[in-house]
């Protein structure tokens, strides 16, 4: 099997304003980034990096993620989550999660353990602990939105990977608290196969944004099937789903990662400063920002 060049892209969410972001997330984005190169250059396959990267944020505390999860309307955490496989074409997702430690592991679970791909709500959930997902003690105290003068109240923050394996697999996975303050049983659009998250063999991409617009545009499937079918470079077609069509038209904000089957890294945003992001490649050094502008 042919080797290719192996890369992993990591984000954080949009960022809207200025200033506002810590240094702390992107030094968090930074271990990660190098954890997973270190992975990936040791032959790791892409699910098992996507996950590890994904572990990595939520277990932060620092982002809309995992224990540092937003809480909605009622104070409550609920967490969306999904994974997908590029070589295989299977996927796991989780959505509404109150109590699970690490959603993308219970999103794995959905896609190894079951013959379904999306497992909501508290019934799921316990369906999720049945199979071995880890559920927090005390979600209460466990669960603690990331607040500081220095970030922003609501929004930012959810998380997401793409990776391409030394075998030349894909897979993208994201997870987050959802929107601060939503109506309780919100589903965002990271849960969302085609809309939050989307692998293939050819492309493997996770998104953060206006949830809602993200799911009613198809984005993450959209952008990969754009490119696809009228051979324009994932750049282009990123650029036009979320600059054109989410941007322009919708009025939306939102950003996408992306990577192809050739190693092409793509960073896309709209009506934001840009995403918190991170890659490395076996060509590339680590390199983190948070402005596409
Ligand atoms: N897309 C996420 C959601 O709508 C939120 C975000 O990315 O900031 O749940």
């Amino acid at each position: 099997m042919a080797e290719e060049r192996y890369t992993i892209v990591v984000h954080g969410g949009v960022v809207t304003t200025r200033g506002r972001w810590t240094h702390s997330q992107l030094a968090l984005i930074r271990a990660v980034v190098t954890q997973a190169r270190d992975q990936l250059a040791a032959g790791a396959a892409a699910s098992d990096v996507v996950v590890q990267a994904v572990v990595g944020l939520e277990d932060s505390g620092l982002l809309n993620a995992g224990k540092g999860s937003s809480r909605n309307a009622a104070g409550v955490v609920e967490m969306d989550a999904s994974l997908m496989e590029g070589d295989t074409g299977n996927a796991g997702a989780v959505a509404a999660m109150r109590r699970v430690k690490n959603p993308i592991k219970a999103a794995r679970i959905v896609m190894e353990e079951t013959p379904h791909v999306l497992l909501v709500g508290s019934t799921g959930e316990e369906t999720l602990i049945g199979l071995g997902a880890e559920a927090v003690g005390d979600p209460a105290s466990y669960f603690k939105p990331y607040r500081d003068l220095e970030f922003e109240p609501t929004g930012p923050g959810t998380v997401g990977a793409v990776a391409l394996d030394r075998r030349g697999r894909l897979a993208a996975g994201t997870s987050t608290g959802g929107t601060s303050g939503k109506l309780p049983g919100r589903v965002g659009d990271s849960p969302i196969i085609g809309a939050g998250t989307f692998a293939d063999e050819r492309y493997a991409l996770s998104a953060t944004g206006s949830g809602e617009h993200f799911i009613l545009r198809s984005v993450a499937r959209d952008i990969a099937m754009r490119s696809e079918y009228r051979g324009s470079s994932l750049q282009e077609a990123a650029d036009y789903v979320i600059g054109r069509l989410i941007g322009d038209i919708d009025q939306a904000q939102g950003a996408v990662i992306a990577v192809s089957r050739s190693g092409e890294i793509v960073l896309a945003a709209a009506n934001v400063l840009g995403v918190c992001y991170g890659y490395a490649s076996e060509s590339k050094a680590v390199t983190v920002g948070m402005e596409l502008r």
